[in-house]
């Protein structure tokens, strides 16, 4: 066995990685050679420390599922076959080159991801500007970060996060706004777990419409209306002025522009702002009070506040907090904006974007796009504005974009209001997709799908939140005939250059290994703000992961920003946003008058193309469910955990419902991850909208106007099973979804991976419909077998050695969750197999449901925890006896709740007994 040193694939934090793996694996080895991943103790982002998702990657890596070879389709109604790398390339070269002849560069684009490296992303984008012409190449990341680059930009003058993790273990407070940092950046969240328990004076806020993990864990919680975060920074701001609370040294000798902000803030009193954001105006006072008069105030901030048609404004009117008060720029605080993706920053640094040039520069600036065009050697970069997410998506659906190269992402289930996304799709005249995975809601839009290497085959670089650039490294060799993202890029420039004719191909790609891009990269920055002459791949060996800027007469990279107060603005001061209050896009109205929030769960991320391969990551969360207050359930007759219809003016999805007081009245919550391989529809992203900030160009995927009503779909079927391949059966079942007005699919178990089903519909499918399944999932094969036709009921099992292996219930499903559980734990169910076909509510006696896996590294679970509660047990107490939150933490805000509740509820029985 070997060890391969490496950065987790998932979120910004960055944490290190040591890939375990077969050390003489070769190429046909695939990704089966992996064995395990543990947190790098050397790297300092995470000291050793993985999320439930990073210590599982090796679990998400099925060969199965893996594009291995080129595959192109004639023409549109036909399926793509299997082709060589020199004809995918001519036929993408020919169509590319045909489109840019007849209706010029600008009828082509460049759809990447946050997820690429550095490389690759520097080489997608000088493909685009440097050797087509066009500034149409955007990303992923355009979802997720513009609004904090926009923000940046407006108020300090560069898109440079000014914090560092170390600054947690400092602050006296944390301000969380917009963030669920305990699911969505877990290992931060462990940091702050740390500094709280250090320090008992650190006091922590979290601003959110949802009561989430993080929230449970404040000492002071807003529970804001959705949208009206600027409002609340305002009304902070009013607070700090009237009571004396500004630096007025730092805003006298380091800003610009407060004059006409302290204007603005004069009618964001307390009591205006508590009518707006639905806060007392009491707590708005105590946030504002804690926020300036702490030593050390740092904020945490990430989609609550970037994926908004005003995330700008409330990015920057946070950030006038920071300037107003004087915390920035030393140990402690800052505004600190979370990426969400791995390598968001990374792609921001080459200028990945269509409205950004490599080492933030502004397409804007002529001056800045002659430096590009000398660096690069052409003549000129282009100066028109490329199409960004959404008006990329229009342009396709509309047909000034023809052609269309997607890479390492997945827009069939990210971007906002889908059924336009995928009809664009559908008109293009030709889509790449170059892809790790061949089966990603986008790929079936695909007319050319090219094999990209992935996470543990690759070299290069990629940027975390707090600017710190770590090695990505290879542990496998390419599987089947995949490339390098950046190779591809460099093959297919070579070819288009061919077909171009008369252009520099050869010159502008002469590329060999991923150093050498990143070493042109390195040059593209000398006197930038992002500086990185001084770093080279060896010093990243030497010195490990370091922060930009580390230009070349500097011993290390650099820890903090703005200490000097000199800011990246022309005349160096920092500029106040004096940004008027606007409310959420879509309003709410007769029709659609609940407020649709979206956001992340613990153990998934994104579009779940990698998390949802692991059986393990669905214990926490098996199944999406809408999130709804008990009162708005009880307003609309329906019933905790059935089905219901969401609805927006965009699209519709069938979900089972979760009674939920973390949500407020009026709101209702989804997670953002299942699209349509995993749910039967167009996935959440059916319901949200595609307006976007004029100047982020963010579209507001954080709120949408929906309505909710009973699904009414009488006939049920829940299926779980072990096969053979659980990942080809979960695409052969995921295929019968316009069969059910109702159905999911995922995975369950742990030591072996189970396939699960879920489906409802409102009148029972054909028994040749039913068979297919028992055919897929191994019921055929002597199963025992109930049947009540008068009452619609069967169910089918197979037993083999005493254990439960595979089940079918139609019509009465209520013994699904522990029969479920019998199958997953392997239980020897031996005399009680009867009970498997009697079904019922609870569990035969002395057998005990054990609900949803909380701890997911020691495999426990809900009502395990609860028991101990009940007896007496603390979080100490659980976690010594049942072990649960002493593995990778990410359980223990969740833990930390349930005791709490505990307490709460035996309190409150304590006093009724006394009255
Ligand atoms: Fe990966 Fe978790 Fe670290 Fe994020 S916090 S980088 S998901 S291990």
């Amino acid at each position: 066995m070997a060890e391969t040193r490496s950065t987790c694939p998932y979120c910004g934090v960055g944490c290190g990685v040591i890939i375990e793996h077969d050390a003489d694996a070769g190429v046909d080895a695939g990704v089966d050679a992996i064995t395990g991943v543990r947190g790098d103790p050397e790297h300092p982002a995470n000291f050793g420390k993985l999320c439930s998702k990073g210590s599982t990657l090796h679990l998400t890596l099925s060969p199965v599922a893996r594009a291995l070879y080129p595959e192109l389709r004639s023409e549109r109604a036909s399926p793509r076959r299997r082709v060589s790398w020199e004809l995918a390339l001519d036929a993408a070269a020919g169509k590319f080159a045909q489109c840019i002849r007849e209706h010029g560069p600008d009828s082509v684009a460049f759809y990447i991801s946050g997820q690429l490296l550095t490389e690759d992303y520097y080489a997608f984008n000088k493909l685009a500007k440097g050797l087509i012409g066009t500034n149409n190449v955007d990303t992923n990341s355009r979802l997720c970060m513009s609004s904090a680059v926009a923000g940046y930009k407006a108020t300090l003058g560069a898109d440079a996060p000014p914090c560092a993790y170390e600054d947690i273990d400092v602050a006296e407070c944390i301000f969380i706004a917009g963030a669920n940092t305990a699911y969505a950046h877990p290992i931060l969240f462990r940091r702050i777990e740390e500094a709280r328990a250090k320090n008992p004076r650190l006091k922590l806020i979290v601003a959110d419409p949802r009561r989430t993990e993080t929230a449970a864990e404040a000492d002071l919680f807003l529970q804001l209306k959705p949208g009206t975060d600027v409002a609340l920074f305002h009304a902070m701001l009013h607070v700090s002025i009237a009571e004396g609370l500004l630096d007025e040294t730092f805003i006298a000798g380091h800003t610009e522009g407060f004059a006409a902000l302290r204007e603005t803030v004069r009618a964001f009193t307390p009591a205006a702002a508590a009518e707006i954001c639905g806060v007392p105006a009491a707590d708005i006072v105590q946030a504002a009070r804690w926020f300036a008069e702490s030593t050390s105030t740092l904020s945490l901030y990430c989609q609550g506040l970037n994926q908004s048609a005003h995330g700008t404004d409330k990015n920057a009117t946070l950030i006038n907090l920071h300037l107003a008060t004087g915390q920035i720029g030393k140990p402690g605080a800052g505004p600190f904006s979370l990426t969400g993706q791995p390598n968001a920053m990374g792609g921001r640094e080459v200028g990945g974007m269509a409205n950004l040039l490599s080492a933030h520069r502004d397409l804007a600036n002529p001056t800045h796009r002659a430096e590009v065009a000398k660096l690069w050697g052409i003549a000129s970069v282009p100066a028109t504005p490329g199409k960004t997410a959404v008006p990329l998506f229009d342009a396709l659906h509309d047909g000034r974009i023809k052609c269309l190269w997607i890479a390492c992402t997945n827009p069939a289930q990210s971007m906002p209001n889908q059924a336009l996304v995928r009809e664009a799709m559908t008109r293009a005249e030709f889509v790449v997709l170059q892809e790790c995975y061949r089966d990603t809601e986008t790929a079936p839009f695909a007319d050319l799908l090219l094999p990209a290497t992935t996470w543990g085959e690759k070299e290069g670089t990629v940027t975390n939140s707090e600017r710190r650039i770590s090695r990505v490294r290879a542990a496998l060799p390419a599987p089947g005939e995949a490339r390098h993202d950046w190779q591809v890029v460099v093959d297919f420039a070579q070819a288009l250059g061919q077909k171009l004719g008369g252009n520099n191909a050869a010159a502008l790609f002469p590329y060999t290994t991923p150093e050498e891009i990143f070493n042109e990269h390195r040059e593209s920055t000398r006197g930038r703000d992002l500086d990185i002459t001084g770093l080279t791949y060896s010093k990243l060996e030497t010195q490990g992961p370091q922060q930009w800027p580390y230009p070349e007469t500097a011993a290390a990279g650099k820890t903090r920003l703005y200490a000097d107060g000199i800011f990246q603005t022309a005349d160096g001061r920092a500029r106040f946003a004096n940004a008027a209050f606007i409310a959420v896009t879509e309003k709410t109205s007769r029709h659609y008058p609940l407020s649709l929030n979206t956001g992340r769960l613990r153990d998934q991320w994104h579009g779940m193309s990698r998390s949802g391969r692991a059986a393990q990551l669905y214990s926490h969360a098996p199944q999406a469910v809408l999130s709804m207050h008990p009162d708005d359930i009880a307003a609309r007759g329906c019933i905790d955990r059935d089905l219901v219809s969401i609805a927006s003016a965009r699209g519709r999805i069938t979900l089972p419902l979760e009674s939920s007081t973390d949500v407020a009245p009026g709101n209702v919550f989804l997670p953002m991850h299942w699209g349509s391989r995993f749910l039967k529809g167009d996935g959440i992203n059916a319901l949200t909208i595609g307006t976007y900030d004029e100047r982020s160009q963010q579209p507001e995927l954080k709120h949408a106007a929906v309505e909710v009503a009973a699904a009414d779909l009488p006939w049920r079927m829940v299926a779980v099973a072990y096969v053979a391949d659980p990942h080809e059966t979960l695409e052969a079942l995921s295929r019968s979804f316009a069969d059910f007005d109702y159905a999911s699919c995922g995975f369950a178990g742990r030591e072996q991976t189970a396939v699960v089903f879920r489906a409802a519909a409102h009148t029972a499918p054909s028994p040749a419909q039913t068979e297919r399944f028992d055919e897929l999932l191994g019921l055929r094969c002597n199963p025992l077998t109930f049947v009540d036709t008068a009452r619609g009921i069967e169910r089918i099992a197979v037993i083999d050695s005493g254990q439960l292996i595979a089940l079918r219930l139609c019509g009465d499903i209520s013994g699904a969750d522990w029969l479920g559980e019998w199958l997953e734990n392997r239980t020897d169910i031996g005399p009680l197999a009867w009970r498997v076909l009697a079904g019922g509510g609870t569990p035969p006696q002395g057998l005990v449901h054990r609900g949803r896996i909380v701890c997911s590294c020691h495999n426990v679970a809900e009502n395990e925890i609860a028991a101990c509660f009940a007896n007496g047990g603390d979080v100490d107490v659980a976690q010594q006896k049942l072990k649960c939150g002493t593995g990778c933490g990410s359980c223990v805000p969740e833990l930390k709740r349930m005791a709490l509740k505990f307490s709460v509820a035996s309190a409150g029985a304590i006093e009724e007994l006394a009255a």
